[in-house]
């Protein structure tokens, strides 16, 4: 099978991205624990797969229903990447799919699928190896394409390809010419303060614990934090009542029924990110056109460059 066959039944299967690179280039990017070559040294080649988010999606109003639709083009990519592994294990070669919402619980400091449930920075990192697009302010993924209105997947096989070149040119317009991301963050986890002409490399930062507060509420760290409040609470009346009360409801049905949604419940800084060749359809959602002010622009005041924030959670720095 070649790479363009591939490509093919991917696109068959509704993936809109696909990326070839190896296992030893995405693996020289992370550290040890990550490692790709971790999971089998007989796979030698890394497909990068991408989702993009519906623009109808996109461009809805901030809610609930929306994280819904959310989990269900995550649930799409999941099933589309299974069955790429079951086409090519039909062609003789083999294949391990690496889903979305894979947690790494070793490692904390990556609470995992943040921003916005887009994937795993192992994912997301090995994507920008395999050319599907480069990191933004906050380290989501950004694609020509869907801008950071995507979500990944991987593979390994032990299908033999070329890998793809990397992008040459960033994405991401920076803190300085942009910001949009950190001006709507309602976790203020984007930086939103920078010296004048410092590098996108040396700027980009994601608080992964505040944006997990908002883009996983009923996530695996609020189901973690749950169950700590559980086990203090010394009141057996008060325990039983937080037992029934909705929240546990929330947290089981998001956990189990609707896992996909219990990622997604914040997308603000995908949904304003002017990158990407669907922004000027998005840009035209009454929503969108809300989510700033026109005065939210970067400014300079003593050396630095900074923007405010207009998340309506947070006040100006
Ligand atoms: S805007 Fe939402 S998803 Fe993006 S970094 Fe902030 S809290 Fe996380
Ligand atoms: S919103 Fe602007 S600063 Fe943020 S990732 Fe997109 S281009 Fe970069």
């Amino acid at each position: 099978m070649t790479k363009d066959e591939l490509r093919s039944t991917a696109r068959q299967l509704g993936i809109d991205l696909v990326g070839f690179t190896t296992v030893e280039r995405v693996d020289r990017r992370l550290p040890a624990g990550l490692r790709f070559s971790n999971i089998s040294q007989d796979l030698p080649v890394f497909l990068a797969l991408a989702k993009h988010i519906p623009t109808g999606i996109m461009g809805a109003a901030d809610s609930d229903p929306k994280r819904m639709a959310c989990s269900l083009v995550h649930r799409a990519l999941e099933e589309a990447c299974a069955e790429l592994a079951y086409h090519l294990e039909s062609h003789d070669h083999m294949a391990v799919c690496l889903p979305s919402l894979a947690m790494d619980f070793k490692h904390k400091t990556e609470l995992g699928n943040t921003p916005a449930g887009q994937a795993s920075i192992d994912l997301r990192m090995a994507a920008v190896e395999a050319g599907l697009g480069t990191l933004g302010l906050n380290n989501m993924l950004l694609t020509p394409r869907f801008g950071p209105r995507i979500y990944l997947c991987g593979m390994l096989t032990n299908l033999e390809a070329e890998p793809d070149p990397p992008l040459q040119r960033q994405l991401c317009l920076g803190l300085q010419e942009c910001g949009r991301c950190a001006a709507v963050c309602p976790g203020d986890a984007i930086p939103r303060r920078a010296p004048r002409g410092a590098s996108l490399q040396s700027v980009r930062r994601l608080d992964e614990a505040a944006c997990a507060r908002h883009s996983q509420p009923y996530g695996p760290q609020a189901f973690s934090d749950a169950i700590q409040r559980l086990a203090e609470q010394q009141d057996e009346r008060a325990q039983s009542s937080q037992i029934q009360g909705s929240a546990t409801s929330q947290l089981w049905y998001h956990m189990t029924v609707l896992r996909q949604g219990a990622f997604t419940g914040c997308s603000r800084c995908l949904q304003v990110c002017p990158v990407g060749e669907d922004w000027d359809k998005l840009s035209e959602s009454p929503h969108r056109r809300q989510d700033l002010p026109d005065s939210a622009k970067p400014y300079m005041e003593r050396g630095l460059v900074r923007i405010d924030n207009f998340s309506g959670d947070r006040g100006a720095a």
